[in-house]
């Protein structure tokens, strides 16, 4: 067994009653917390690893609730200034059927280091091939994923379903061409079960158990309801979560002229086990029905403001008793992976839109990137609270640097004050990313040159895609 004892640090447990324990010690033994509390209760531990945490605040590690990972390389200007449809069509999937093999693991190892270096220590991964080897794009995305150290759900994207209205919402002059590489790009719904079934066998519970595999219908206009049906069917008979992108963009409502809620629930296909992205555009009607049947929500505040998609409505969402998580969405619809940003982005536009500085506690936000984010995405009982059983997935942050002096409230300064390089210490699963912001699983020399890889890659791939902006 490995031990590692972190000593006289403060504890910002998130436990339900946010408790904050003072000079406390944290006892790791191997992948689980086996002591979080006052220094002088904590049991005598031979050989252990010890790591001082004088002066660091104890966190649960975030947790990104929604995200896609290899699309990092896309991001600057080629994605900026686009709606959602225009961005998908036109940056999105030219740009990820440019990508070599290669191309993912550096977009994905570059993702890794942006997020443990801003205290990610869990993430959804949305992904989807655009077409190419499914299997052989998961291998490579999740290979990267594993040496990272992350926790993932790898939730597989289906798309099944073209609809000439939703390109046409692209913008783009040539519909023609367009259609035919949406067609190319669609998922063949019997293929794409099956190649389900090959990536549960090669990659669910890999990683000790740190990887999940899901599957991921994508949309109501994109994929068929039978491929929902059959993605409601797989995750319970895995006892997994699923996942979808729901009412993004007023364009489901407009399509079906119905909301998007209402016909996935009179073809019953919301439950407790579906985690829906976005949901932006929905009533309290919608938020009534989803609330009813147990569905949690991920939301996206960044992504949905660089898309001009809208302010999702989350003080309605925790009105209605809706347990909701914090996504960075796509890296290129962002454009950074930092759940510091993401929380600040939150509080403040929902401040803005609803013309009330106190919509929503800075309590409440935090709670969303740790806590209510691990119950968002079915692993409550897991992660995102520091108590004993629960997996080692944590935080050290050095809050004495000049973006968080003064403190007064903690809980305060890291929703409106805190940027992520706060962060000094990074475990997930007992084992150490980064100490002393070092990270363990590339050396310092490897990261400056996966940067200058990543760079020269992105600029090939939008050349080879033809993107423009
Ligand atoms: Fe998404």
């Amino acid at each position: 067994m490995s031990a590692t004892l972190i000593s006289d640090v403060t504890v910002l447990t998130m436990d339900e009653q946010r408790s904050v324990v003072p000079h406390a010690a944290v006892l790791i033994e191997d992948d689980t917390l086996a002591y979080v509390g006052p220094a002088e209760g904590c049991p005598a531990a031979e050989g252990v690893v010890r790591l001082d945490g004088r002066g660091m605040l104890a966190l649960p590690g975030l947790v990104n609730a929604h995200t896609h990972v290899p699309q990092i390389l896309l991001r600057g200007a080629p994605s900026q200034g686009r709606r959602l449809q225009d961005w998908l069509n036109n940056v999105l999937s030219p740009g990820l059927a440019a990508f070599s093999p290669q191309d993912l693991e550096v977009a994905t190892l570059l993702y890794c280091v942006e997020a443990v270096r801003s205290g990610m220590t869990t993430v959804v991964v949305n992904e989807d091939a655009g077409g190419a080897d499914y299997l052989g794009v998961a291998d490579r995305v999740l290979g990267s994923l594993r040496q990272s150290g992350l926790r993932v759900r790898y939730a597989r994207m289906i798309r099944d379903l073209v609809d000439d209205r939703v390109l046409a919402a692209s913008g783009s002059r040539d519909l023609e061409r367009m259609r035919e590489r949406t067609w190319a790009g669609r998922h063949d719904s019997a293929r794409a079960l099956a190649e389900f079934d090959e990536l549960v066998r090669r990659h669910h519970g890999s990683g000790n158990g740190r990887v999940e595999v899901w599957p991921a219908p994508a949309t109501t206009v994109t994929t068929t309801l039978e491929t929902f049906a059959a993605a409601q069917r797989l995750a319970a008979e895995r006892g997994t979560s699923w996942t979808i992108h729901l009412a993004e963009t007023p364009i489901e409502q407009e399509l079906h002229g119905r909301s998007p809620v209402d016909l996935l629930d009179s073809h019953g296909l919301l439950d407790g086990a579906l985690l829906a992205a976005h949901c932006v555009h929905l009533d309290d009607q919608d938020l009534s029905t989803m609330a009813a049947r147990g569905v949690r929500v991920a939301t996206q505040p960044s992504s949905n403001a660089y898309l001009g998609a809208g302010v999702a409505p989350v003080p309605a969402m925790l009105r209605h008793g809706l347990t909701v998580g914090i996504g960075t969405d796509d890296a290129n619809a962002n454009d950074s992976v930092n759940l510091f940003v993401e929380m600040r982005m939150l509080a403040l536009l929902q401040q803005a839109v609803n013309q009330d500085p106190a919509v929503i506690p800075p309590g409440r936000v935090l709670e969303m990137a740790t806590s209510a984010g691990a119950r968002a995405i079915g692993a409550g009982d897991l992660i995102g609270s520091l108590e004993v059983g629960k997996r080692a997935d944590l935080v050290l942050l050095d809050l004495g640097g000049v973006r968080t002096t003064p403190v007064h409230d903690v809980v305060t300064s890291l929703v409106f004050q805190a940027g992520g390089a706060e962060v000094d210490t990074v475990i997930v699963d007992g084992r150490v990313l980064m100490r002393d912001r070092v990270l363990t699983f590339l050396t310092a020399q490897e990261e400056r040159a996966l940067c200058r890889d990543a760079q020269q890659r992105s600029e090939r791939i939008v050349t080879r895609a033809g993107l423009t902006w």
